[in-house]
């Protein structure tokens, strides 16, 4: 499992500096390597279109 992010994604970029293990990559939306991941939440608790879920 790992967090996940949706279409609901602005593209901001307000996730990507707080990942602790840099899973995070920029894009027309921004993806999670899942395999990075650790879970952590804490990109889900900072997206401010609330696009990011657990899986
Ligand atoms: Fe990074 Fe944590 Fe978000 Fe996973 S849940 S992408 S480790 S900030």
């Amino acid at each position: 499992m790992a967090y996940k992010i949706s279409d609901s994604c602005v593209a901001c970029g307000t996730c990507i500096s707080e990942c602790p293990v840099e899973a995070i990559s920029a894009g027309d939306i921004y993806v999670i390597d899942a395999d990075k991941c650790i879970e952590c939440g804490t990109c889900a608790g900072v997206c401010p279109s609330e696009a990011i879920q657990p899986e």
